[in-house]
């Protein structure tokens, strides 16, 4: 499947969900930078010119909707495992969609998908790592965010795209066939607020508990006082307590 790339997009995950019918599995287009890059919720993601690993991949699934909550957590799996390969360290997951890197933001994924005929389902997939940020927009992020740049010097953005692209693909076709379960030992070796007390952040809500990783559909554990809390996603974020 191809690869396309440009330098300024609006948003590559907003352009390639508009035009669905024209891509192949595998499919992707890399940018430079977004002007309207999005996280969560319609969140804005920060990108600086030349500063960013930009993609999105479209994907193609036959039970679309109740896959896609595995699906984001198993991404993660697979870029953390590509950066990981490439020789980066302290990374770790963050339910459902963060990449940290020394427990700070380092990347984000944004999972959007589009209900087809015959209970197909176009996935559009979305990854932003941040390379090498400048100062000011660390300094003018609200939360504390990690770039590559500080465990290398020079990073060589074509073998880290080949990397990611790779992995993308593979885990896609791997997820096809045996679906979350095929990542969940590795989830759970990566995921970072293992047996930590945390906050769940629900609208004005705010429920503290103690996180207990997730179950086989990855659904969020929380147990509080009254026991162990599932959470499905969506609407919630997670914090450190
Ligand atoms: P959650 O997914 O738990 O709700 P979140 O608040 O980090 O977490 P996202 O929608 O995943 O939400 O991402 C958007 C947020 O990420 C922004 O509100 C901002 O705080 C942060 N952010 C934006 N750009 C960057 C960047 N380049 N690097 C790190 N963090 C960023």
């Amino acid at each position: 499947a191809p690869v396309h790339t440009c330098a300024v997009i609006g948003s590559t995950n907003q352009y390639m969900m508009a035009q669905l019918d024209r891509w192949q599995k595998g499919e992707c287009l890399l940018a430079e930078t977004q002007t309207a890059g999005r996280g969560r919720r319609g969140r804005q993601w920060h990108s600086p010119f030349g500063s960013q690993f930009i993609m999105s991949m479209y994907w193609r699934l036959d039970d679309g909707p109740s896959a896609a909550m595995g699906l984001s957590l198993a991404i993660g799996v697979a870029v953390v495992r590509a950066l990981e390969a490439q020789g980066y360290q302290g990374l770790s997951l963050k339910w459902p969609n963060d990449i940290y890197m020394a427990r700070r933001k380092l990347a984000g994924i944004l999972v959007e998908m589009s209900a087809a005929v015959g209970g197909l389902c176009h996935l559009v997939i979305g990854v932003g790592i941040n390379l090498n940020l400048p100062d000011d927009v660390i300094a003018r992020l609200d939360q504390p965010c990690a770039h590559l740049a500080e465990q290398t010097a020079a990073i060589d953005r074509n073998k880290l795209s080949a990397a990611i692209i790779h992995a993308l693909r593979e885990t896609l076709a791997l997820f096809e066939q045996q679906g979350l379960s095929a990542f969940l030992t590795e989830w759970n070796r990566l995921d970072m607020f293992m047996q930590q007390p945390v906050k769940v952040l629900l609208g004005d809500q705010i429920i503290h508990g103690t996180y207990c990783g997730i179950d086989g559909q990855g659904n969020m554990l929380l147990q509080d006082g009254n026991g162990i809390r599932k959470f499905v996603g969506g609407e919630i974020s997670l914090r450190a307590d």
